[in-house]
């Protein structure tokens, strides 16, 4: 077993099918998603998924996490329930389990699924990440009229019926996940939609708490949105992110001053790696987090034939049906793939695919991994020079052409941002490279502000030159 290389956790799809249709989804809802589905299905209910993850996890006793995935994990939620037993009887060490819903329909199988776990008597803690982008006005133009409503429901009819399970040893943890995107910017410039934005999450979810007296059950409130990604963002599209940054800061210090939203220890989603940014600088791009989810290297889509992937997402474009309506139907551009689409789609199925017997595989993924660990200074390189060149044609600020340590810093918090290796293959041919339009939305004006910002801490390595070696400058090769 390669040292780049030590997974725990698996991936398995419930569903093909998805009940919404979000105007960002990655999946391409096209005619193959029915035949999908009941591939997935039948494989569930004969047991062919149990041998392929047994497959992928030969060691039984490795498997410590499941996540459960679709479309839409709701829709499989009847048939999983029906075989987890079997699942937690053969992988002993199995105490886990993930699952992102968008919550609107069939959520009483999803109790059911829980009371299910409650009689197993294995210690599981459950996270349920519930997809909602906002109040009405924000999730009505991602994910459409009603999901609020729906969403809103459903929280209340789960606080009333978890309050009367006894779960006995599974503990149960909700929260929220928001995605934003450009068609909610507008919406966010003005301070008042901001406090109204952050506080309905936040509504929510203490309402929630109050109603469901059950000890094993918390809704964990106060997590930050993330911006939709990979995207096909503008120069014009980086000035406007700049001023939504720009509002978010100016709100979230008025509500510091009123004492409103005091769980909200910042409103803007950046912070946290600009601030990882100056850190990592500082100390010469020492101990630097890989800044990727863990695909292929802790965690893998594990397909119903125990083929792995190194996201959930690669599992439609595994199947060649799915692709073939991709490129029929000309959605390659709505999925963000760029540059040859038709090539590049086949391409990324075939380089994250890990079949786990065959040897050569291993060693392909596992140099991938360690390349990954070992270079990621040549990978800000890389972004720094990405930035440089959309500096010289003016598609982001000049600034960039001149700052050096902006510019390494910048690098560093777009390398940070979350990282999906199948997008970046998508979108670059590349495991290691990031696609080049979060470059535009983040360094025209948004970055540079967040800096000076932070002023204190750039001056104090202003003031300790020599701690830091920038990548670039090919002062500190490995
Ligand atoms: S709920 Fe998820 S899978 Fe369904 S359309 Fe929305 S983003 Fe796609």
């Amino acid at each position: 077993m390669s040292n780049f290389i030590n997974m725990d956790t698996a991936e398995i799809f419930i569903s093909a099918n998805c009940n919404l249709n979000c105007k960002y989804c990655y999946i391409s809802k096209n005619e193959s998603i029915p035949e999908l589905d009941n591939k997935v299905i039948s494989a569930l209910e004969d047991g062919t998924y149990l041998q392929a993850l047994k497959k992928s996890f030969p060691d039984p006793g490795k498997l410590k996490k499941l996540e459960l995935w679709g479309g839409e994990p709701l829709l499989g939620m009847k048939v999983i329930t029906k075989h987890i037993k079997e699942y937690f009887d053969c992988f002993p060490n199995l105490k886990s389990i993930y699952l992102s819903t968008n919550f609107a329909y069939h959520v009483e199988d999803l109790l059911l699924f829980l009371q299910k776990l409650s009689e197993l008597d294995r210690e599981i803690a459950i996270e349920i990440q519930i997809s909602l982008d906002g109040p009405a006005p924000v999730t009505m133009l991602s994910r459409g009229a009603k999901v609020n409503e729906l969403i809103e429901a459903n929280l209340e009819m789960c606080a009333q019926a978890l309050s009367e399970i006894n779960l006995r040893k599974v503990k149960v943890n909700f929260k929220f996940k928001s995605t934003l995107s450009l068609d909610n910017i507008d919406y966010l410039s003005e301070r008042e939609n901001v406090i109204a934005y952050f506080s309905y999450f936040a509504k929510i979810a203490e309402r929630f708490n109050q109603n469901c007296i059950n000890k094993n059950i918390s809704f964990r409130s106060g997590s930050m949105p993330n911006f939709v990604v990979p995207g096909q963002y503008t120069t014009e599209d980086g000035r406007r992110f700049f001023e939504l940054i720009r509002t978010l800061e100016d709100t979230h210090e008025y509500c510091k001053s009123q004492g409103l939203l005091q769980n909200y220890s910042t409103f803007n989603f950046l912070n946290n790696n600009v601030k990882k940014a100056i850190t990592i600088y500082n100390k010469g791009f020492k101990n630097m987090p890989l800044g990727f989810c863990g695909g292929l290297k802790s965690k893998a889509a594990v397909l119903y034939d125990g083929n792995m992937m190194v996201c959930h997402r690669a599992f439609f474009d595994y199947h060649q049906e799915y692709r073939d309506r991709v490129k029929e139907n000309n959605d390659l551009l709505e999925r963000k793939v760029m540059y040859n689409p038709n090539s590049l789609v086949e391409h990324a199925a075939r380089y994250s695919m890990l079949n786990p017997s065959d040897e050569h595989d291993f060693a392909k993924i596992s140099r991938r991994m360690e390349f990954i660990y070992k270079y990621q200074k040549l990978q800000i390189s890389a972004i720094m020079a990405n930035i440089c060149e959309l500096a010289y044609c003016g598609q982001v600020d000049s600034i960039y052409l001149q700052d050096e340590e902006l510019l390494a810093k910048s690098a560093l918090v777009v390398k940070l941002y979350p990282n999906c290796l199948y997008d970046n293959i998508l979108t670059t041919g590349s495991f290691y490279l990031r696609d080049f339009s979060l470059v535009r939305l983040f360094c025209n004006g948004a970055l540079e502000y967040l800096f000076s910002k932070i002023n204190s801490s750039v001056c104090q390595s202003k003031q300790n030159p020599t701690q830091t070696a920038i990548p670039g400058a090919w002062s500190d090769r490995e």
